[in-house]
Protein backbone atom coordinates (compact mmCIF):
# COMPACT_ATOMS: atom_id res chain seq x y z
CA UNK A 1 0.00 0.00 0.00
CA UNK A 2 1.51 3.23 -1.26
CA UNK A 3 2.00 5.99 2.00
CA UNK A 4 0.88 9.54 1.18
CA UNK A 5 2.96 12.05 -1.00
CA UNK A 6 5.83 13.21 0.86
CA UNK A 7 8.47 16.15 0.64
CA UNK A 8 11.65 14.17 2.47
CA UNK A 9 14.97 16.03 3.04
CA UNK A 10 17.95 14.48 3.86
CA UNK A 11 20.17 16.62 5.67
CA UNK A 12 23.85 15.25 5.07
CA UNK A 13 22.43 13.71 2.31
CA UNK A 14 25.70 13.27 0.56
CA UNK A 15 27.24 11.40 3.84
CA UNK A 16 28.09 8.26 3.98
CA UNK A 17 24.52 6.73 6.19
CA UNK A 18 21.86 8.49 3.25
CA UNK A 19 24.55 6.84 0.41
CA UNK A 20 24.53 3.37 2.44
CA UNK A 21 21.71 3.08 3.42
CA UNK A 22 18.61 5.81 3.19
CA UNK A 23 19.00 6.48 -0.38
CA UNK A 24 19.52 2.53 -1.74
CA UNK A 25 15.72 2.06 1.13
CA UNK A 26 13.75 4.45 -0.87
CA UNK A 27 15.05 3.30 -3.95
CA UNK A 28 13.79 -0.53 -2.88
CA UNK A 29 10.53 1.02 -1.38
CA UNK A 30 10.16 2.91 -4.83
CA UNK A 31 10.59 -0.13 -6.62
CA UNK A 32 8.02 -2.17 -4.18
CA UNK A 33 5.27 0.33 -5.42
CA UNK A 34 4.85 1.93 -2.10
CA UNK A 35 6.59 5.01 -3.00
CA UNK A 36 3.62 7.23 -4.73
CA UNK A 37 3.85 9.33 -7.75
CA UNK A 38 4.14 12.28 -5.52
CA UNK A 39 6.95 11.92 -3.45
CA UNK A 40 9.92 14.15 -3.58
CA UNK A 41 13.52 13.62 -1.97
CA UNK A 42 15.80 16.20 -1.16
CA UNK A 43 19.29 16.00 -0.31
CA UNK A 44 20.87 18.80 1.53
CA UNK A 45 24.24 19.56 2.71
CA UNK A 46 26.80 21.83 2.34
CA UNK A 47 29.01 20.66 -1.29
CA UNK A 48 28.03 22.67 -3.73
CA UNK A 49 25.89 20.83 -6.82
CA UNK A 50 22.77 21.00 -9.03
CA UNK A 51 20.43 18.29 -8.93
CA UNK A 52 21.98 16.13 -11.66
CA UNK A 53 25.19 16.57 -9.84
CA UNK A 54 23.52 15.05 -7.03
CA UNK A 55 21.28 12.15 -9.10
CA UNK A 56 24.52 11.14 -10.31
CA UNK A 57 25.75 10.57 -6.76
CA UNK A 58 22.65 8.91 -5.88
CA UNK A 59 22.73 6.76 -9.04
CA UNK A 60 25.80 5.66 -8.27
CA UNK A 61 24.73 4.74 -4.44
CA UNK A 62 22.09 2.60 -5.26
CA UNK A 63 23.92 0.87 -7.88
CA UNK A 64 26.06 0.12 -5.07
CA UNK A 65 24.06 -0.81 -2.32
CA UNK A 66 20.24 -0.89 -4.20
CA UNK A 67 20.19 -5.15 -4.29
CA UNK A 68 18.89 -6.52 -7.51
CA UNK A 69 16.31 -3.58 -9.19
CA UNK A 70 19.58 -0.97 -9.28
CA UNK A 71 20.68 -3.07 -12.63
CA UNK A 72 17.04 -1.81 -14.22
CA UNK A 73 18.13 1.23 -15.72
CA UNK A 74 14.47 2.54 -16.49
CA UNK A 75 13.72 1.59 -12.92
CA UNK A 76 16.56 4.00 -11.25
CA UNK A 77 16.17 6.66 -13.85
CA UNK A 78 12.34 7.12 -12.57
CA UNK A 79 13.44 6.92 -8.85
CA UNK A 80 16.40 9.38 -9.62
CA UNK A 81 13.40 11.91 -11.28
CA UNK A 82 11.67 12.29 -7.65
CA UNK A 83 15.03 13.43 -6.53
CA UNK A 84 16.88 16.85 -6.18
CA UNK A 85 19.22 18.90 -3.84
CA UNK A 86 19.68 21.92 -1.92
CA UNK A 87 23.17 23.52 -0.60
CA UNK A 88 22.33 24.20 2.88
CA UNK A 89 24.77 25.41 5.95
CA UNK A 90 22.79 24.01 9.31
CA UNK A 91 24.92 26.86 10.69
CA UNK A 92 24.64 29.11 7.80
CA UNK A 93 21.69 31.38 6.39
CA UNK A 94 21.99 30.49 2.51
CA UNK A 95 19.88 27.90 0.79
CA UNK A 96 16.90 27.67 3.65
CA UNK A 97 14.63 29.87 0.89
CA UNK A 98 15.61 27.63 -1.97
CA UNK A 99 14.82 24.58 0.23
CA UNK A 100 11.78 25.97 1.25
CA UNK A 101 10.08 26.66 -2.30
CA UNK A 102 10.62 22.92 -2.76
CA UNK A 103 8.05 22.25 -0.04
CA UNK A 104 4.78 21.84 -1.54
CA UNK A 105 1.06 22.39 0.32
CA UNK A 106 -0.04 19.19 1.33
CA UNK A 107 2.62 16.40 1.15
CA UNK A 108 3.88 15.19 4.74
CA UNK A 109 7.09 17.02 5.47
CA UNK A 110 9.86 14.76 7.06
CA UNK A 111 13.46 15.98 7.92
CA UNK A 112 16.01 13.56 8.10
CA UNK A 113 18.64 14.76 10.56
CA UNK A 114 21.43 12.31 9.14
CA UNK A 115 24.39 14.24 10.47
CA UNK A 116 26.35 14.66 13.79
CA UNK A 117 24.53 15.24 16.74
CA UNK A 118 25.98 18.68 17.39
CA UNK A 119 24.30 20.07 14.00
CA UNK A 120 20.52 18.87 15.37
CA UNK A 121 19.81 22.35 17.14
CA UNK A 122 20.73 24.37 14.11
CA UNK A 123 18.92 22.39 12.17
CA UNK A 124 15.72 22.14 14.38
CA UNK A 125 15.88 26.19 14.81
CA UNK A 126 16.34 27.16 11.02
CA UNK A 127 13.51 24.73 9.84
CA UNK A 128 11.00 26.74 11.98
CA UNK A 129 12.99 29.82 11.48
CA UNK A 130 12.73 29.71 8.11
CA UNK A 131 9.19 28.35 7.88
CA UNK A 132 10.01 24.83 6.41
CA UNK A 133 8.40 22.52 9.18
CA UNK A 134 4.80 22.65 10.39
CA UNK A 135 3.04 21.16 13.31
CA UNK A 136 2.50 18.23 11.56
CA UNK A 137 6.09 17.94 10.17
CA UNK A 138 8.25 15.25 11.46
CA UNK A 139 11.91 15.01 12.43
CA UNK A 140 14.10 11.94 12.39
CA UNK A 141 17.48 11.69 14.61
CA UNK A 142 20.27 9.38 14.43
CA UNK A 143 22.47 7.96 16.80
CA UNK A 144 24.13 8.53 18.79
CA UNK A 145 21.49 10.22 20.91
CA UNK A 146 23.95 11.77 23.36
CA UNK A 147 26.68 10.52 24.72
CA UNK A 148 25.65 10.59 28.82
CA UNK A 149 22.41 11.38 29.97
CA UNK A 150 23.58 15.38 30.76
CA UNK A 151 24.21 15.26 26.35
CA UNK A 152 21.06 13.06 25.76
CA UNK A 153 19.01 15.24 28.31
CA UNK A 154 20.75 18.58 26.79
CA UNK A 155 19.50 17.38 22.57
CA UNK A 156 16.00 16.52 24.08
CA UNK A 157 15.28 20.31 25.50
CA UNK A 158 16.93 21.73 22.04
CA UNK A 159 14.68 19.55 20.25
CA UNK A 160 11.73 20.38 22.35
CA UNK A 161 11.98 24.14 21.86
CA UNK A 162 11.10 23.64 18.04
CA UNK A 163 8.70 20.33 18.12
CA UNK A 164 6.72 18.19 19.74
CA UNK A 165 7.86 14.40 21.06
CA UNK A 166 4.85 13.17 18.33
CA UNK A 167 6.91 14.44 15.67
CA UNK A 168 10.41 13.31 16.49
CA UNK A 169 11.72 9.76 15.45
CA UNK A 170 14.66 8.58 17.10
CA UNK A 171 15.82 5.97 15.21
CA UNK A 172 17.46 2.39 16.86
CA UNK A 173 17.73 0.74 13.21
CA UNK A 174 17.30 -2.82 15.69
CA UNK A 175 13.99 -1.85 16.04
CA UNK A 176 13.29 -2.09 12.34
CA UNK A 177 14.37 -5.54 11.93
CA UNK A 178 12.31 -7.76 11.12
CA UNK A 179 12.94 -10.59 13.31
CA UNK A 180 13.10 -7.75 16.20
CA UNK A 181 9.76 -7.44 15.41
CA UNK A 182 8.94 -11.11 15.40
CA UNK A 183 9.93 -11.02 18.90
CA UNK A 184 6.61 -9.56 19.61
CA UNK A 185 4.41 -11.56 17.76
CA UNK A 186 6.22 -14.53 18.92
CA UNK A 187 5.20 -13.63 22.55
CA UNK A 188 2.12 -11.85 22.28
CA UNK A 189 0.69 -13.77 19.20
CA UNK A 190 1.00 -17.13 21.01
CA UNK A 191 -0.40 -18.49 23.88
CA UNK A 192 2.81 -21.13 24.10
CA UNK A 193 5.20 -18.78 25.20
CA UNK A 194 3.88 -16.45 27.54
CA UNK A 195 2.70 -17.90 30.60
CA UNK A 196 6.27 -19.22 30.97
CA UNK A 197 7.82 -15.78 30.25
CA UNK A 198 8.81 -15.88 33.82
CA UNK A 199 11.50 -16.32 36.64
CA UNK A 200 9.47 -19.30 37.63
CA UNK A 201 10.09 -21.02 34.05
CA UNK A 202 12.85 -18.76 33.27
CA UNK A 203 16.53 -19.92 34.16
CA UNK A 204 18.23 -16.81 32.36
CA UNK A 205 18.37 -14.71 29.36
CA UNK A 206 21.37 -14.21 27.09
CA UNK A 207 21.52 -11.53 24.57
CA UNK A 208 24.94 -11.53 21.96
CA UNK A 209 25.73 -9.46 18.99
CA UNK A 210 28.65 -10.35 17.92
CA UNK A 211 30.29 -8.20 14.76
CA UNK A 212 34.00 -9.44 13.10
CA UNK A 213 34.79 -6.02 11.89
CA UNK A 214 37.21 -4.13 13.64
CA UNK A 215 37.04 -0.35 14.60
CA UNK A 216 39.76 0.78 11.79
CA UNK A 217 37.85 3.36 9.53
CA UNK A 218 35.75 4.83 12.36
CA UNK A 219 38.13 4.70 15.07
CA UNK A 220 37.92 8.12 15.93
CA UNK A 221 34.42 8.12 16.62
CA UNK A 222 34.59 4.95 18.36
CA UNK A 223 37.15 5.72 20.82
CA UNK A 224 34.83 7.95 21.88
CA UNK A 225 32.52 6.00 22.75
CA UNK A 226 33.02 2.22 22.74
CA UNK A 227 30.58 -1.05 22.80
CA UNK A 228 28.94 0.10 26.08
CA UNK A 229 27.70 3.42 24.60
CA UNK A 230 27.64 2.33 21.25
CA UNK A 231 25.68 -0.77 21.40
CA UNK A 232 24.82 -1.31 25.28
CA UNK A 233 22.84 1.51 25.72
CA UNK A 234 20.71 1.24 22.55
CA UNK A 235 20.64 -1.67 20.67
CA UNK A 236 20.92 -4.54 23.52
CA UNK A 237 18.94 -2.24 25.83
CA UNK A 238 15.96 -1.93 23.10
CA UNK A 239 16.32 -6.19 22.54
CA UNK A 240 16.28 -6.60 26.78
CA UNK A 241 13.26 -4.43 26.43
CA UNK A 242 10.80 -6.30 24.20
CA UNK A 243 11.99 -9.39 25.69
CA UNK A 244 11.40 -8.48 29.10
CA UNK A 245 8.50 -5.77 29.00
CA UNK A 246 4.63 -6.66 30.39
CA UNK A 247 2.17 -6.85 27.08
CA UNK A 248 1.19 -3.87 26.44
CA UNK A 249 -2.57 -3.22 25.93
CA UNK A 250 -2.60 -2.78 22.56
CA UNK A 251 0.25 -2.67 19.72
CA UNK A 252 0.72 1.23 19.71
CA UNK A 253 3.21 3.49 19.96
CA UNK A 254 2.87 4.87 23.71
CA UNK A 255 1.68 1.54 24.91
CA UNK A 256 5.08 -0.29 23.56
CA UNK A 257 7.37 2.53 24.68
CA UNK A 258 5.04 2.73 28.32
CA UNK A 259 5.99 -0.72 29.00
CA UNK A 260 10.21 -0.83 27.73
CA UNK A 261 10.42 2.37 29.38
CA UNK A 262 9.39 0.49 32.68
CA UNK A 263 11.32 -1.99 32.16
CA UNK A 264 14.56 0.02 32.00
CA UNK A 265 13.42 1.65 35.02
CA UNK A 266 13.27 -1.49 36.71
CA UNK A 267 17.14 -2.45 35.92
CA UNK A 268 19.32 -2.87 39.24
CA UNK A 269 22.82 -0.89 39.08
CA UNK A 270 25.23 -3.35 37.64
CA UNK A 271 27.67 -4.87 39.79
CA UNK A 272 31.37 -4.29 38.98
CA UNK A 273 32.09 -7.64 39.45
CA UNK A 274 29.26 -8.53 36.69
CA UNK A 275 30.92 -6.50 34.20
CA UNK A 276 33.65 -7.88 31.78
CA UNK A 277 35.38 -5.43 29.11
CA UNK A 278 37.56 -6.50 26.55
CA UNK A 279 39.56 -4.65 23.87
CA UNK A 280 41.06 -6.86 20.90
CA UNK A 281 44.56 -7.58 20.91
CA UNK A 282 47.05 -7.65 18.11
CA UNK A 283 48.48 -10.62 16.38
CA UNK A 284 50.91 -11.79 13.71
CA UNK A 285 48.18 -11.70 10.90
CA UNK A 286 46.39 -8.02 12.15
CA UNK A 287 46.49 -5.15 14.23
CA UNK A 288 44.93 -5.12 17.45
CA UNK A 289 42.31 -2.06 18.83
CA UNK A 290 45.20 0.18 19.74
CA UNK A 291 46.88 0.61 16.34
CA UNK A 292 42.67 1.77 14.71
CA UNK A 293 42.68 4.52 16.80
CA UNK A 294 45.03 7.48 18.14
CA UNK A 295 45.34 7.11 21.54
CA UNK A 296 48.25 4.26 21.38
CA UNK A 297 47.12 3.50 25.51
CA UNK A 298 43.44 4.04 24.66
CA UNK A 299 41.06 2.07 27.32
CA UNK A 300 38.36 1.91 25.28
CA UNK A 301 36.33 -1.21 25.37
CA UNK A 302 35.09 -2.77 22.25
CA UNK A 303 33.53 -5.96 23.83
CA UNK A 304 31.56 -6.05 27.20
CA UNK A 305 29.82 -8.47 28.73
CA UNK A 306 27.43 -8.63 31.86
CA UNK A 307 25.07 -9.40 33.90
CA UNK A 308 21.75 -7.99 34.59
CA UNK A 309 19.07 -8.12 37.30
CA UNK A 310 15.64 -6.36 36.75
CA UNK A 311 13.80 -6.01 39.63
CA UNK A 312 10.28 -6.65 38.88
CA UNK A 313 7.69 -9.35 40.07
CA UNK A 314 8.17 -11.00 36.72
CA UNK A 315 11.67 -11.23 36.49
CA UNK A 316 13.31 -11.24 40.12
CA UNK A 317 16.41 -13.72 40.44
CA UNK A 318 16.55 -14.43 36.86
CA UNK A 319 19.31 -12.87 35.48
CA UNK A 320 19.96 -11.74 32.13
CA UNK A 321 23.51 -11.57 30.34
CA UNK A 322 24.27 -9.55 27.49
CA UNK A 323 27.24 -9.80 25.67
CA UNK A 324 28.86 -7.56 22.19
CA UNK A 325 31.90 -6.79 20.68
CA UNK A 326 33.79 -6.43 17.52
CA UNK A 327 36.33 -9.03 15.76
CA UNK A 328 34.65 -11.94 16.95
CA UNK A 329 34.26 -15.61 15.90
CA UNK A 330 31.72 -15.12 13.51
CA UNK A 331 28.62 -12.40 13.16
CA UNK A 332 25.81 -13.28 14.68
CA UNK A 333 22.98 -11.55 16.89
CA UNK A 334 20.77 -13.81 19.22
CA UNK A 335 18.58 -13.92 22.17
CA UNK A 336 18.11 -17.06 23.87
CA UNK A 337 15.73 -17.80 26.96
CA UNK A 338 16.97 -20.83 28.43
CA UNK A 339 14.18 -22.47 30.75
CA UNK A 340 14.87 -24.17 33.95
CA UNK A 341 15.67 -28.07 34.52
CA UNK A 342 12.38 -29.80 34.52
CA UNK A 343 11.44 -30.19 37.98
CA UNK A 344 11.75 -33.68 38.31
CA UNK A 345 13.63 -36.37 36.22
CA UNK A 346 11.95 -39.46 35.91
CA UNK A 347 14.45 -40.93 33.54
CA UNK A 348 17.27 -41.03 36.62
CA UNK A 349 20.37 -39.39 37.35
CA UNK A 350 21.72 -40.90 33.75
CA UNK A 351 19.27 -39.50 31.64
CA UNK A 352 21.99 -35.98 32.65
CA UNK A 353 20.83 -32.31 32.19
CA UNK A 354 18.20 -31.06 29.65
CA UNK A 355 16.59 -27.57 28.68
CA UNK A 356 14.94 -26.12 26.59
CA UNK A 357 16.39 -23.42 24.57
CA UNK A 358 14.28 -20.76 22.46
CA UNK A 359 16.87 -18.93 20.11
CA UNK A 360 15.58 -15.95 18.14
CA UNK A 361 17.93 -15.62 16.13
CA UNK A 362 18.17 -11.41 14.64
CA UNK A 363 21.11 -12.11 12.05
CA UNK A 364 22.37 -14.27 9.91
CA UNK A 365 19.71 -16.67 8.68
CA UNK A 366 16.80 -14.82 10.69
CA UNK A 367 14.62 -17.22 12.53
CA UNK A 368 14.20 -19.21 15.50
CA UNK A 369 15.42 -22.96 17.16
CA UNK A 370 13.66 -24.58 20.05
CA UNK A 371 15.75 -27.08 21.84
CA UNK A 372 13.17 -29.95 22.58
CA UNK A 373 14.26 -33.12 24.59
CA UNK A 374 13.76 -36.21 23.03
CA UNK A 375 15.04 -40.39 23.59
CA UNK A 376 18.14 -41.12 21.52
CA UNK A 377 16.87 -42.87 18.81
CA UNK A 378 18.40 -46.98 19.52
CA UNK A 379 18.42 -49.91 21.71
CA UNK A 380 20.57 -48.44 24.27
CA UNK A 381 17.60 -47.52 26.86
CA UNK A 382 16.30 -44.35 27.91
CA UNK A 383 18.85 -42.04 26.80
CA UNK A 384 17.60 -38.59 25.99
CA UNK A 385 19.27 -35.83 23.54
CA UNK A 386 18.10 -32.24 22.64
CA UNK A 387 17.25 -31.46 19.24
CA UNK A 388 16.44 -28.38 17.69
CA UNK A 389 12.65 -27.62 16.28
CA UNK A 390 14.38 -25.04 13.67
CA UNK A 391 12.32 -22.41 11.71
CA UNK A 392 14.34 -19.91 9.46
CA UNK A 393 11.88 -17.50 8.60
CA UNK A 394 13.37 -17.40 5.19
CA UNK A 395 12.67 -21.27 4.27
CA UNK A 396 9.34 -20.87 6.76
CA UNK A 397 7.83 -18.10 4.43
CA UNK A 398 8.89 -18.75 0.94
CA UNK A 399 10.18 -16.46 -1.54
CA UNK A 400 7.88 -13.66 0.05
CA UNK A 401 10.30 -13.90 3.03
CA UNK A 402 12.87 -12.37 0.61
CA UNK A 403 11.07 -9.08 -0.22
CA UNK A 404 11.57 -8.57 3.76
CA UNK A 405 12.24 -4.68 3.94
CA UNK A 406 15.43 -3.70 5.70
CA UNK A 407 15.41 -1.85 8.87
CA UNK A 408 15.95 1.47 7.06
CA UNK A 409 13.70 0.92 4.58
CA UNK A 410 10.73 -0.31 7.13
CA UNK A 411 11.05 2.79 9.61
CA UNK A 412 11.44 5.55 6.79
CA UNK A 413 8.40 4.56 5.71
CA UNK A 414 6.91 4.23 8.99
CA UNK A 415 7.66 8.47 9.86
CA UNK A 416 6.24 8.93 6.63
CA UNK A 417 2.89 6.60 7.67
CA UNK A 418 3.36 8.51 11.18
CA UNK A 419 3.84 5.15 13.19
CA UNK A 420 6.31 5.88 16.28
CA UNK A 421 6.19 2.40 17.62
CA UNK A 422 9.46 1.29 16.29
CA UNK A 423 11.10 4.60 17.61
CA UNK A 424 12.71 5.77 20.75
CA UNK A 425 10.84 8.17 23.18
CA UNK A 426 12.57 10.80 24.50
CA UNK A 427 12.33 10.01 28.40
CA UNK A 428 13.51 5.67 26.97
CA UNK A 429 16.69 7.58 25.67
CA UNK A 430 17.34 9.33 28.88
CA UNK A 431 16.36 6.45 31.36
CA UNK A 432 19.04 3.94 29.57
CA UNK A 433 21.62 6.67 30.26
CA UNK A 434 20.57 7.19 33.71
CA UNK A 435 21.50 3.30 33.65
CA UNK A 436 24.31 2.98 31.79
CA UNK A 437 26.25 6.33 33.05
CA UNK A 438 27.49 5.09 36.50
CA UNK A 439 28.92 1.60 34.60
CA UNK A 440 31.08 4.38 32.71
CA UNK A 441 31.50 6.44 35.31
CA UNK A 442 32.92 3.26 37.45
CA UNK A 443 35.46 2.39 35.28
CA UNK A 444 36.70 5.86 34.87
CA UNK A 445 37.44 6.02 38.65
CA UNK A 446 38.75 2.79 39.52
CA UNK A 447 40.90 3.44 35.87
CA UNK A 448 39.55 0.18 35.05
CA UNK A 449 41.90 -1.34 32.20
CA UNK A 450 40.05 -4.02 29.06
CA UNK A 451 41.27 -7.42 29.27
CA UNK A 452 43.06 -8.19 25.76
CA UNK A 453 41.12 -11.09 23.92
CA UNK A 454 42.15 -12.62 20.45
CA UNK A 455 40.62 -11.65 17.30
CA UNK A 456 38.33 -14.01 16.06
CA UNK A 457 37.71 -15.73 19.29
CA UNK A 458 34.36 -15.28 22.24
CA UNK A 459 35.64 -12.61 23.69
CA UNK A 460 38.25 -12.10 26.97
CA UNK A 461 38.70 -15.46 29.10
CA UNK A 462 37.21 -13.51 32.36
CA UNK A 463 33.51 -13.30 30.11
CA UNK A 464 33.09 -17.16 29.94
CA UNK A 465 34.29 -17.35 33.82
CA UNK A 466 31.21 -14.57 34.05
CA UNK A 467 29.30 -17.17 33.44
CA UNK A 468 31.12 -20.45 34.66
CA UNK A 469 30.75 -18.74 38.29
CA UNK A 470 26.92 -18.88 38.05
CA UNK A 471 26.88 -22.34 36.59
CA UNK A 472 26.01 -21.80 33.32
CA UNK A 473 27.73 -21.40 29.57
CA UNK A 474 27.41 -19.03 27.10
CA UNK A 475 26.21 -19.99 23.40
CA UNK A 476 28.82 -20.54 21.10
CA UNK A 477 29.53 -17.69 19.08
CA UNK A 478 29.03 -19.34 15.35
P1 LIG B 1 29.33 11.69 7.05
O1 LIG B 1 30.46 12.45 7.67
O2 LIG B 1 29.62 10.68 6.00
O3 LIG B 1 28.32 12.74 6.41
C1 LIG B 1 27.96 13.94 7.03
C2 LIG B 1 27.01 14.73 6.16
O4 LIG B 1 26.68 15.93 6.83
C3 LIG B 1 27.59 15.15 4.80
O5 LIG B 1 26.57 15.08 3.84
C4 LIG B 1 27.97 16.61 5.03
O6 LIG B 1 27.94 17.40 3.87
C5 LIG B 1 26.86 17.02 5.97
N1 LIG B 1 27.24 18.21 6.77
C6 LIG B 1 28.29 18.35 7.59
N2 LIG B 1 28.28 19.57 8.13
C7 LIG B 1 27.18 20.21 7.64
C8 LIG B 1 26.62 21.50 7.84
N3 LIG B 1 27.17 22.42 8.63
N4 LIG B 1 25.48 21.79 7.18
C9 LIG B 1 24.88 20.89 6.37
N5 LIG B 1 25.36 19.66 6.16
C10 LIG B 1 26.51 19.33 6.78
O7 LIG B 1 28.50 11.09 8.27
P2 LIG B 1 27.55 9.79 8.26
O8 LIG B 1 28.39 8.60 8.49
O9 LIG B 1 26.66 9.83 7.08
O10 LIG B 1 26.70 10.01 9.58
C11 LIG B 1 25.66 10.95 9.72
C12 LIG B 1 24.99 10.78 11.08
O11 LIG B 1 24.45 9.47 11.19
C13 LIG B 1 25.95 10.92 12.25
O12 LIG B 1 25.27 11.50 13.33
C14 LIG B 1 26.31 9.49 12.58
O13 LIG B 1 26.66 9.32 13.93
C15 LIG B 1 25.00 8.80 12.30
N6 LIG B 1 25.13 7.37 11.97
C16 LIG B 1 25.88 6.96 10.92
C17 LIG B 1 25.96 5.61 10.62
C18 LIG B 1 26.75 5.11 9.44
O14 LIG B 1 26.73 3.91 9.20
N7 LIG B 1 27.43 5.95 8.69
C19 LIG B 1 25.28 4.67 11.40
C20 LIG B 1 24.49 5.12 12.46
C21 LIG B 1 24.43 6.47 12.73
Amino acid sequence: IPVDPFDLVIFGGTGDLARRKILPGLFRRFCSGQMPEEARITGAARSEMDDDAYRALVGEAIREFGGPRACDHGTLEAFLERVGYEQVDAMGEGGWSALKARMRPGCVRAFYFSVAPSLFGALAERLKGFGLADDDSRVVVEKPFGKDLASARALNLTLAQHFDETQIYRIDHYLGKETVQNLMAVRFGNVLFEPLWNAQFVDHIQITVAETVDVSGRGGYYDQSGAMRDMVQNHLMQLLCLIAMEPPARFEPDAVRDEKLKVIRALDPVDHHHIVRGQYAPDDNQPGYRAHVEDPRSRTESFVAMRCHISNWRWAGTPFYLRTGKMLRARTSEIAVVFKDAPHSIFGADAGRHRNVLAIRLQPNEGMTLDVTIKEPGPGGMRLVDVPLDMSFAEALGPEAEEVPDAYERLIMDVIRGNQTLFMRGDEVEAAWAWTDPIIEGWQTRGDVPKPYDAHSSGPEDALMLMHRDGRKWREIR
